[in-house]
Parts: structure tokens; C-alpha cells; sequence
């Protein structure tokens, strides 16, 4: 079984956006992993077909509704063992042993909140787990759901041409990456650092360790006070 994305949306036309292109896209029409986008104003049952309301207490903004909401979240994911994601700035920050475990599993029901955000009944009762891609706030939910899913999709196995250069990347081993370079030798005055150009395989990978650790510790110092990562 592929992975399986469906999206909770009132804009289902920004899906797949880009990951319809590139490797992301190549394994969607290969059939590694499918994302359907459904509209949540389909679930409102008035004349004018009615997804949000003015916020209990006052204020500005409006809120989505939560019987629309439910009503959608139960059409996709009846019987359904995958986790129900609601894309918010308070959600816990994502990860990447997060997006490991998610991409380990069958796919996820993902909400996009709008305005204000989402009546707090239906992440109590549904189960959302509220997941942030940053403290910043966006206009919606939608590109934190592209973002999530681009970081899930291409882990998926098959998805990226060279599997391995999956393996060595920023917080997989707990740290930052070394810095890359590549031809030519010379680039406005700028040399490659000679060790790696060696052919010396024991001293590049300890380069590499030392300026790993090196940017770390200059710019997430954060990362290395973490329990270990898996
Ligand atoms: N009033 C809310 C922000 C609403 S922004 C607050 O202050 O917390 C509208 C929607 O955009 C949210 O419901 C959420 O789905 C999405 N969103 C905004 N910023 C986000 C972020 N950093 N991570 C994930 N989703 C975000």
C-alpha cells in the first residue's frame, strides 16, 4: 500500500501545487503515493453553504465551523487508522523524526485551518494533533500541508533518485550538514578545501564531522542539547 494524503481544504486547487513536479511528481504519476484534496464547504449543509463563524466571546476574524469540520474529517477518515493532522501554529513544531515516523506509516488526513483558526471542539473530539512548521503565521494552512508533505514524500522509498543522499542530511545524525562544494576548483578566487579533493576518505569524512559540528554549534547550539535523535 502507497502512502495516502488526503487534504482538508476550502482551496483543494492549491494540491498538489509543487509537488506535482520533479521527483515528487514523478512519484505521484508513478502511483507511490496519492494526495486527494477534498473541499470542506461540501460539508455545509445551508443555502449558503456557510464554513465559518464569528468567534464565541468576540473579536476579529472568523472561525471554521465545527460541524463542517466533523463532518468532513468523518467522510475521509471512517474506518481509517491514519493520524489526523491539523495544520496551527500552536501544534508542536515539526520534525524530521516526526516526518520519519508519518512517512513509516499508511498516510495522514491533514486539516488547513483558515482565519482565525478552527473551533477548539472539533480538535478535542476528533483527535487532532496540531502540528506548526514554524513561529510565523501564514494565511493558512495550505503551504504548512505542502511543506509537511514535501518533507514525507521524499523519503518515501523509491521517491529520490539516489537513495543514500537521504542519509547524511541536517538533523538526521543530531547536527547540521557540512558545507558542499563542486567544480570548478577555483570560483572567483574561492578554492575547494584541498582535503576534499584528497582522495583521502578517512580525513574528508572527519572534515566533514568537524564542520558539521562546527555549524551547530555557531548557529543551533539548540541541537546539541537534544536527547539523541533517531
Ligand atoms: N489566529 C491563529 C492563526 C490563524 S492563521 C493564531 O494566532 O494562532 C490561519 C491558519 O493558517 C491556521 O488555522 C493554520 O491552519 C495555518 N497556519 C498559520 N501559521 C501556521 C504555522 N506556522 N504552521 C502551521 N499552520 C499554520
Amino acid at each position: 500500500m502507497s502512502f495516502r494524503a488526503t487534504v482538508l481544504t476550502l482551496y483543494p486547487e492549491m494540491f498538489p501545487g509543487h509537488l506535482g513536479a520533479s521527483l515528487s511528481g514523478r512519484a505521484l504519476e508513478r502511483g507511490q503515493w496519492s494526495i486527494d484534496a477534498v473541499q470542506i464547504r461540501d460539508f455545509a449543509e445551508d443555502k449558503h453553504r456557510t464554513v465559518d463563524d464569528t468567534p464565541a466571546g468576540g473579536g476579529a476574524g472568523m472561525v471554521l465551523k465545527p460541524d463542517v469540520l466533523a463532518r468532513a474529517i468523518d467522510a475521509v477518515s471512517k474506518d481509517d487508522h491514519r493520524p489526523r493532522l491539523l495544520m496551527s501554529p500552536r501544534g508542536r513544531p515539526l520534525t524530521q523524526k516526526r516526518v520519519r515516523e508519518l512517512a513509516d506509516g499508511p498516510g495522514v488526513v491533514i486539516v488547513c485551518g483558515r482565519f482565525e483558526g478552527v473551533d477548539q471542539r472539533v480538535i478535542d473530539g476528533r483527535e487532532l494533533e496540531e502540528v506548526s512548521i514554524g513561529d510565523y503565521i501564514l494565511s493558512g494552512g495550505e503551504p504548512a500541508a505542502l511543506t509537511l508533505l514535501d518533507a514525507v514524500v521524499r523519503i518515501l522509498p523509491g521517491v529520490m533518485g539516489n537513495e543514500l543522499s537521504g542519509v547524511h542530511e541536517s538533523f538526521e545524525g543530531g547536527l547540521l550538514e557540512h558545507p558542499h562544494y563542486t567544480r570548478p576548483q577555483v570560483f572567483e578566487g574561492r578554492e575547494i578545501p584541498p582535503v576534499l579533493t584528497s582522495g583521502n576518505h578517512g580525513a574528508i569524512a572527519k572534515w566533514r564531522e568537524t564542520e558539521a559540528r562546527r555549524l551547530t554549534e555557531e548557529r543551533r547550539p539548540d541541537l546539541l542539547f537534544q536527547p539523541v535523535k533517531k
